[in-house]
Order: C-alpha cells, then sequence, then structure tokens
C-alpha cells in the first residue's frame, strides 16, 4: 500500500490565486521524494496540504489509504521540519524536542526515554540543556530533525530544510539526511528549488512549474527523459533544436524537421501531428571532435560543424561553446579525457554529433 497518495489535489487561494492545480502522486513506503520547481511554484502549498496546515481546494489526501483530507495536523502521521526550524528559542534543545510528545500527553518516563534516544543519535545529549538560540546552524538544523522524527512519523515533510546553512554544512547535512532516511525506513517528502539537492537526495522528483506537475520521475531519467519543455530547460545544461513535422518512428522514437536538419530521437511524451517540438540532448551527451574530412560521412543524426567561440576547463571536464554554421550557438561539455578533447581551442573548427539514443523529443508547449 502506497504510504502516500494525492489524487486531482488542487489549491485556489482566497485572494483566487490558483497555486496548485490537480497534483496526482503515489509514494511508497520508505521513499525519498523531493519537490523541486522555481519559488511560487506550489510546492510549499502541496507540503503543506499534506500536513494538514492549509485546506485543500479539491481533490483527496490518503495516508496508508486513509483519507485526510479533513484530518486537523495534530491527528495526521506527519511532522514537518521548516526552513527556519521554527525552535522555541528559549527553551531547551530537550524541551524543543520533547515538545511533540507533550502534546500528545505521554507519561514523563517514556517521554524522557524516546528524547534521551533521539538526542543521542543526533549527538545531541551534550547540549540538552542549552538553550536552542545558544547553537549553530547546524545544531539548530539537528535539534528540528529531532523534534520532527521522536513523534515517529510515518512521514516526514521537509520545506527547504537546509536553505539556512551555508554551503559546507548543507552538503554535510545533505549526506546525514540521507544516511537517516535510509536507517529509519520513513517515507521523506522533501520541498527545495535547489536542482542538485533534489537530484543527488531522492529517489524521485516532482518537478512542478505555475501550480502544475511537470514531471515526477527519477533524477536519472529527468535528466536523460525530460518529458516537457519547462523540464529540458529546467533541468541540467541541454542543448534545445526546435522542430516540426514530427513522424512518429517504429518503437518510441520520432523525428523532426530543424534548421540543422532532421533528427531523430526518444520521445519523452506523446506528440501530437503539426505539434511544434523540441530535440534535447545533454551538453555531456553532444559528441566533439576536429573538423577532418572524415567529418562528413553521415549517418544518424547530422553532423553539423561549428566553431569553437569559448572553452573553459573546470576540473577534468571541459566546457565549449560552439558557433554553429546555421548561426546557433550551442554548450556542449566533455570530459578532457576523452581523445582529443584537450587538445580543442578556441576558434577551432569542430565537427558535432547528436547521438540518437540520447535525444529526446518533446512538444514545445502544452
Ligand atoms: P513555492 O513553495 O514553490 O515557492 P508556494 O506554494 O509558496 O510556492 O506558493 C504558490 C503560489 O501561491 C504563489 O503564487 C504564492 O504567491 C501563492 N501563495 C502562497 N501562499 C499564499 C497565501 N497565503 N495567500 C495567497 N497566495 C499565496
Amino acid at each position: 500500500m502506497n504510504d502516500l497518495e494525492l489524487l486531482g489535489v488542487g489549491k485556489t487561494y482566497r485572494d483566487g490565486t490558483i497555486a496548485v492545480a490537480n497534483f496526482d502522486l503515489q509514494v511508497k513506503p520508505g521513499e525519498f521524494v523531493a519537490f523541486l520547481g522555481p519559488s511560487g511554484c506550489g510546492k510549499s502549498t502541496t507540503l503543506r496540504m499534506i500536513a494538514g496546515f492549509e485546506d485543500i481546494t479539491h481533490g483527496r489526501i490518503l495516508i496508508k489509504g486513509k483519507d485526510v483530507s479533513r484530518t486537523p495536523p495534530e491527528a495526521r502521521p506527519t511532522s514537518m521540519i521548516f526552513q527556519n526550524y521554527a525552535l522555541f528559542p528559549h527553551m531547551s534543545v530537550r524541551e524543543n524536542v520533547a515538545f511533540g510528545l507533550d502534546i500528545k500527553r505521554m507519561d514523563r518516563r517514556q517521554r524522557d526515554n524516546k528524547v534521551d534516544r533521539i538526542l543521542d543519535m543526533f549527538g545531541l545529549s551534550a547540549y540538552a540543556d542549552r538553550k536552542a538560540n545558544n547553537l549553530s546552524g547546524g545544531q539548530r538544523q539537528r535539534i528540528a530533525l529531532a523534534r520532527g522524527l521522536v513523534v515517529e512519523p510515518q512521514i516526514l515533510l521537509l520545506d527547504e530544510p537546509l536553505g539556512a546553512l551555508d554551503a559546507n554544512l548543507r552538503r554535510i547535512i545533505q549526506n546525514e539526511l540521507k544516511l537517516l532516511q535510509r536507517e529509519l525506513g520513513i517515507t521523506f517528502v522533501f520541498v527545495t528549488h535547489a536542482q542538485s539537492e533534489a537530484l543527488g537526495l531522492s529517489d524521485r522528483v516532482v518537478v512542478m512549474s505555475n501550480g502544475v506537475v511537470e514531471q515526477i520521475s527519477t533524477p536519472r531519467d529527468l535528466y536523460n527523459r525530460p518529458s516537457t519543455a519547462f523540464v529540458a530547460q529546467f533541468i541540467g545544461s541541454n542543448a534545445i533544436f526546435a522542430g516540426s513535422g514530427f513522424k512518429a518512428g517504429l518503437g518510441s522514437d520520432g523525428s523532426i524537421e530543424t534548421p540543422l536538419g532532421r533528427i531523430t530521437g526518444t520521445l519523452g511524451a506523446a506528440i501530437g501531428d503539426g505539434q511544434g517540438v523540441l530535440a534535447v540532448i545533454p551538453a555531456e551527451a553532444i559528441q566533439i571532435e576536429a573538423e577532418t574530412a572524415a567529418s562528413n560521412d553521415n549517418s544518424g543524426n547530422p553532423r553539423l560543424s561549428g566553431e569553437i567561440a569559448a572553452r573553459q576547463i573546470v576540473g577534468s571536464i571541459g566546457h565549449f561553446r560552439i558557433n554553429l554554421s546555421s548561426g546557433a550557438q550551442i554548450a556542449i561539455e566533455a570530459h578532457v579525457n576523452r581523445p582529443g578533447i584537450a587538445a580543442l581551442e578556441k576558434g577551432n573548427r569542430v565537427a558535432i554529433s547528436l547521438p540518437e539514443e540520447k535525444v529526446t523529443l518533446v512538444p514545445a508547449a502544452r
């Protein structure tokens, strides 16, 4: 049975703002799901609806198969961690962590046992009697997690929980969070606008824009097989070629006419006749080599010719901007260990190819 299910969930605020439209999602027990999208796309609203802090306008929310759409937050088996942690500054660490258990009127011995255990687990025992506002950002983050987990929720909801931390601490806590989630096997639903965080931590990512779910996929598929134009532009670093005249292929592939020639690829979503189409390929999947006479043999997608407009090596990755003969400019990334890459310089003529199996075709518009 799914731990969490959203069935056509939507939210229209009183002022008429449609924050979320028709959100469908199934989350399996122990899954780590991230909501990713630009600010204002409806991530937090959705999380608050799951927690019960926000009424839903339409649809239903099920937790472990039970309809909780009208259940108050304290009666749902969820805990929420906020970006600013929402700790009580003048209460001790122990009191902060015990708070959720006190609300549940748990008897004192049982409560103290649970609090001790979780403080120990988060390395907070030595600070148990300190006031929460006398601790560092990383420690406060751990208190918030301990407070959320001590009540043993079915689902932990995290709203940009790492947003207040500096980059280093963020990385450390990201790792801890992932280990913790594996160890406890609790379902995590995590809101972030940081792509690396969503792709690095979660089993599946829900990409949202403007209140609409764009795609729900594993990080890998999101990267390699976008299903919408928005995802192609938002995730990773893709070269995108607009075209038309879509022709379906034999299996799940098809081809389109572009100013660069006919491009074949795998369908990321259903494409209708006469629809505008984008051919999308990750910058690092594009093949680049110094142009030679042999470069002209034409098999599969067209080989394009161009000139290196800019080149920068960052670590072991070469970043190139190429002016194509067609006038378009594209960005390409290539590992410097690939043959010939390190020798490529600004001004060199290059041949570029788009391996068919790496190209995805998506509708240009909804
Ligand atoms: P995100 O978490 O992705 O940044 P939010 O869920 O906070 O997005 O907001 C989604 C949309 O709903 C935005 O347009 C935001 O301005 C609007 N919104 C959020 N909270 C309220 C509210 N209480 N009243 C009216 N509009 C709101």
